[in-house]
């Protein structure tokens, strides 16, 4: 069969790897690299190249089964790192970090801040006690009520677990709340989070993660049509036209693994369910800046750590979140390689090295309900949908939806 598969992200390529020995494949992709949020850029910094990623950095074997086994079938290297989270909040001064008590007392005074200690009461009571919610999933308690109703400290919400969902998820703090309290609870639980010793061994591609996209595309890669975006998708009762490089193309099915809203941007046909669905995965834009300014990072360098979540002195709108590349990739460089969610006003321009722009999923009950339905639509009128946002959103979901689209098609994958 003729498949078309609009997007070269995690989830474009796993479909393409699947399908292209059996099938005519053609993936379409609008950016002139191939990728998506995988996105390793080389820098040179006093003289040396370092390979920075951007975008994708880090997995872990427990909850990425799929991903963990595609890099070992690519034959792809990779290493441990650390995934530490700390956070600065500019209204109160308070600073700590997840890298042992010498960093959760990053400033001694923490130790005498009757909530810092009320904080840390609550994160293990939240440890003890979210769990229930396992039991119980209620979707659409969103994570906000469940605080507030559970009698959580402000310190609990805004220094800790606002923080960590904001920076996971690279979320706006405020709606982040409207995230639905299980999902949550289950996410923390597979990630080993609901504990004080973290168990998940976290891992980055030795050499960038644009490595495994050299492997994984290999042999396909004439396949592969950069700089070339869909305009349109117009499905026929035989056929499934496409609109890009100037021409109409016919083929039996296309695989949509763009975003929601892109995918739904794309079909001048879509069906009113489609429409429902698709509308109801919204994505939002973070901006993204490679830099070398580490004004960001925790005053205290003991607070320092992979992730660092800033609560800024006034109303933002995104979370604002730094990643130490240094520590996560193991890059030695005599300057700081700092990749910024969200803070481009705060970084010294002569600073900068590369500047993005990146949309991530937003997720809420309706959200999730929609992402249930998902066989509704997929695999309807020639028409597959995949992509990281039919799941939680990371590297193994864009796998996971992929797989299934390749299952869909007959593949045994
Ligand atoms: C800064 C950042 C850090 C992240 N870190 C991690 C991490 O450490 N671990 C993790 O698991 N996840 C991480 N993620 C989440 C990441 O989004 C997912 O893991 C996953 O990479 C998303 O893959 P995707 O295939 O769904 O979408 P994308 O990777 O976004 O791929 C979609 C592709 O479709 C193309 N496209 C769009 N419209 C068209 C069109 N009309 N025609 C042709 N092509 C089109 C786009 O150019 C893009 O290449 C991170 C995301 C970002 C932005």
């Amino acid at each position: 069969m003729k498949i078309a598969i609009i997007g070269s992200g995690i989830s474009g390529l796993v479909a393409a790897r699947g399908l292209h020995q059996r099938h005519a494949i053609t993936v379409f992709e609008a950016d002139d690299r191939i990728g998506g949020h995988t996105h390793t850029v080389d820098v040179e910094l006093d003289g040396q190249r370092y390979a920075v990623d951007t975008g994708f950095i880090v997995y872990n074997e427990r909850t990425y089964p799929n991903f963990t086994r595609l890099l070992a079938r690519l034959g792809v290297e990779t290493k441990p790192t650390e995934m530490s989270f700390g956070v600065s909040c500019e209204r109160t001064g308070v600073e700590w970090g997840s890298r042992g008590l010498a960093s959760v007392f990053a400033q001694p005074r923490n130790a005498l801040r009757p909530a810092f200690h009320r904080m840390l009461r609550d994160v293990l009571r939240f440890n003890r006690e979210a769990r229930i919610l396992l039991d119980t999933p209620q979707e659409k308690v969103a994570l906000g009520d469940y605080l507030c109703g559970s009698g959580y400290s402000r310190a609990f919400v805004s220094h800790y677990i606002l923080p960590m969902g904001a920076a996971i998820w690279s979320a706006d703090p405020e709606t982040f709340l409207r995230f639905p309290a299980a999902s949550f609870v289950r996410f923390f639980e597979n990630h080993g989070l609901l504990t004080a010793n973290p168990s998940v061994c976290w891992r980055v591609v030795r050499g960038g993660s644009a490595r495994y996209v050299e492997k994984l595309v290999a042999p396909f890669a004439d396949r592969i049509r950069t700089g070339c975006p869909v305009r349109a998708v117009r499905r026929q009762r035989r056929c499934v036209e496409l609109t890009a490089g100037g021409e109409i193309q016919q083929f039996d099915h296309v695989i949509l693994a763009v975003h929601s809203d892109q995918a739904l941007r794309l079909l001048v046909d879509a069906s009113g369910l489609e429409r429902t669905l698709l509308q109801k995965i919204s994505y939002q834009k973070n901006d993204v800046v490679l830099h070398t300014d580490a004004s960001l990072m925790p005053r205290s360098r003991r607070a320092w750590a992979s992730w660092n979540y800033r609560v800024a002195d006034e109303q933002r709108a995104r979370a604002l979140v730094t990643y130490d590349m240094n520590r996560l990739q193991g890059i030695a460089s005599a300057q700081p390689l700092l990749v910024t969610l969200n803070g481009t006003d705060r970084i010294a321009p002569e600073r900068i090295l590369r500047r993005f722009v990146t949309h991530h999923p937003v997720f809420d009950a309706e959200a999730m309900a929609a992402q249930k339905r998902h066989h509704e639509v997929s695999g309807v009128q020639r028409t597959h949908f995949c992509g990281a946002y039919w799941g939680y959103g990371f590297h193994e979901d864009g796998v996971k939806s992929a797989l299934a689209v390749c299952r869909s098609l007959g593949m045994e994958v």
